[in-house]
């Protein structure tokens, strides 16, 4: 079938040690994805899930049963108090904006430890001007660089911290940036520090990626928000729409009726006959997570043996399912992304160019075969077209799609003139 689907045998002969290799490796995956999968179904069940809470609701939705248990399950898997998880939140950026805007009013200061925030963020907050951001609120925004080697510069937290800092926001993941992702054990000293020396301030996580990657959330360990994409991990591929924030019952409150509107909150927000897919993408998320994680370990041991930088390394734990690639020039990426498009059960006849993104600076490329759009829990690779040309690359809703995407992407590299392989 490879041959048929045009790997040619120089790839394949590459690639074969590579993955027998990773055994143990894919043992670890497997072995978070057991224990996230009872996590999941034990809240399920605690919250006595059933099908009636299958039905649709249109209108107001008022005394929507299924959505509250929804909710109820994504608190309880989140270790969490409360959970907002909405179709109403439209993708990540909003369920984040929703999250900064709740719990600040003018004159409170945001901080973020762990330095520029990822790219939409910054018209949110106004780093880059923006009608409607945080900055015409009134709300003024500061950063902490990480250090050089990618940890916490702890002096320049605690200098940053002042009378007005309100909300620190921690992201988990890497997004457009070559730093390490943060463990979740990492963030819990994070947000340990920051409350050591202002108790009151809300820690919220921006968790896109990093859900079900370990057997811990960002809740566990003292989060006060935690936020993310249903079209990425928690959605499990199914999930057409949408966005959650689990967290405190005081900041999850003041979330819906930011959402909403001030009274309504929680209690309106029709499920659209969606909450099937959300239940059961929750429950295939750790499984579908894994297959993403080892669709990244794969790519990090093929291209870290053919020489290029890569983010994270072949051998290092994982905190989230992106793998960066440093492709080092335009055509690589371009190569690269189209590899990954030529892999795709949806337009995998069309070949991806690079174009302006509303909220992005540069122009970015992306590749994307999806059976939702912009999903990218499903396969799919994107960067800005900006050097060191890294190339961003996530899930595969399974191992041997995954597998498959990163052949092709390879293939597309060799027939580029990238990468060479010795003469068999
Ligand atoms: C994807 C992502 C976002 C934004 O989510 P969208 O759904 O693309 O708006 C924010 N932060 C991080 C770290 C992300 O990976």
């Amino acid at each position: 079938m490879y041959f048929k689907m045009g790997i040619s045998e120089d790839v394949l002969a590459f690639t074969r040690p590579v993955e027998a290799e990773l055994k143990e490796r894919f043992e670890t995956i497997d072995e978070i994805a057991e224990y996230n999968q009872l996590k999941v179904l034990h809240a399920m069940q605690e919250h006595h899930l059933q099908e009636a809470y299958f039905a649709a609701t249109t209108g107001y939705g008022y005394n929507d049963r299924g959505r509250e248990a929804l909710e109820e399950i994504y608190a309880s898997a989140f270790h969490a108090e409360a959970a907002l998880v909405r179709p109403q939140i439209t993708c990540g950026t909003h369920a984040l904006t929703v999250a900064l805007f709740s719990c600040v009013r003018p004159g409170d200061e945001i901080l973020s430890p762990v330095g520029k925030p990822y790219d939409t963020l910054e018209e949110v907050i106004g780093i880059r001007e923006s009608p409607g951001s945080l900055k015409e609120w009134g709300v003024s925004y500061r950063q902490a660089e990480l250090k050089e080697d990618g940890t916490f510069d702890y002096e320049a937290i605690k200098k940053a911290i002042n009378e007005k800092t309100k909300l620190v926001e921690i992201q988990r993941s890497k997004g457009y940036l070559m730093r390490p992702t943060f463990s979740v054990s990492q963030i819990g000293e994070l947000i340990s520090f920051i409350k050591g020396i202002k108790p009151d301030v809300i820690c919220m996580v921006d968790n896109c990626y990093g859900e079900f990657t370990e057997k811990i959330e960002p809740t566990d360990v003292g989060a006060d928000m935690c936020v993310g994409s249903l079209i990425k991990n928690p959605g499990g591929g199914l999930a057409p729409i949408g966005g959650y924030i689990v967290g405190t019952k005081a900041c999850i409150d003041q979330c819906a009726y930011r959402l909403s509107a001030p009274g309504l909150g929680q209690e309106v927000g029709a499920n659209l006959g969606l909450l099937p897919s959300y239940f059961q993408g929750f429950f295939l998320s750790p499984t579908v997570t894994a297959a993403a994680l080892k669709t990244a370990v794969f790519a990090a041991s093929v291209y870290e043996k053919l020489g290029f930088t890569v983010m994270p390394s072949a051998k290092e734990e994982r905190h989230d399912i992106i793998q960066a690639v440093t492709l080092g020039s335009p055509e690589a990426l371009i190569a690269f992304c189209k590899g990954i498009q030529q892999a795709a059960p949806v337009d995998a006849f069309v070949s991806p160019v690079p174009d302006d993104m509303p909220g992005y600076e540069d122009p970015v490329i992306m590749a994307a075969g999806n059976f939702v759009s912009g999903s990218s829990i499903e396969l799919s690779a994107d960067g800005p077209l900006r050097p060191p040309y890294n190339v961003y690359f996530q899930g595969g809703l399974t191992w041997p799609h995954g597998k498959f995407g990163i052949l092709k992407s390879l293939q597309a590299l060799k027939d580029a003139g990238v990468v060479k392989f010795p003469a068999l």
